[in-house]
């Protein structure tokens, strides 16, 4: 039935591609390849952070690495995120171009000793469609966190990350 419904409103309402209005689907393949996953990593330390490095000897205690997915000059990606809150089919592109980037920038293996957290409502669509993607449960205690957050760092981060009795937690900040 479910089906049917999206037939008929894709009929009258077709999918068009957020940056380019190419009908289709919300983001269309020419723009997609257009996203830059980033290149440079830094360290978690707030300031002065070493370039591609994962953590410092001067890093916050508890983090274990900070992997930042976009640069925030890439216009198309805050778009991305922008109309994400109204179109709910693009958070699959998050879970994509997320797993892509840690498959790029490092071999650790997501298996079942993670869980993923998320730091407020601004994340909270993208961190639960990449349980889905990914099977990783959204919950609060784990041995390996994947925390999800728009921006790294700020002050909620660190609060939040204090509860969480986690041996390591992984930051994933979509913007740095
Ligand atoms: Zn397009
Ligand atoms: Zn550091």
């Amino acid at each position: 039935m479910k089906n049917i419904y999206n037939y008929i409103l894709n009929l009258f309402f077709p999918k068009k591609c957020i940056n380019c209005q190419r009908e289709g689907s919300y983001l269309c393949e020419d723009c997609l390849s257009l996203i830059e996953l980033n290149q440079i990593n830094y360290c978690a330390c707030i300031k002065n952070p070493l370039k591609n490095k994962l953590v410092c000897d001067n890093c916050p205690k508890l983090i274990s690495a900070v992997f930042t997915i976009f640069n925030e000059k890439q216009y198309i990606c805050q778009k991305l995120f922008l109309k994400s809150k109204t179109i709910p089919d693009l958070n699959a592109y998050f879970s994509y171009l997320i797993i892509t980037h840690l498959k790029n920038i490092t071999n650790i293996n997501l298996d079942n000793n993670f869980a993923i957290c998320f730091e407020n409502e601004d994340v909270e669509s993208i961190a639960k469609n990449l349980s889905k993607f990914t099977k990783i449960p959204i919950k609060n205690n784990s041995k390996n966190i994947l925390f999800i957050t728009k921006k790294y760092p700020s002050d909620d981060i660190f609060k939040i990350i204090k509860t969480l009795n986690a041996k390591k937690i992984y930051i994933i900040s979509l913007f740095r």
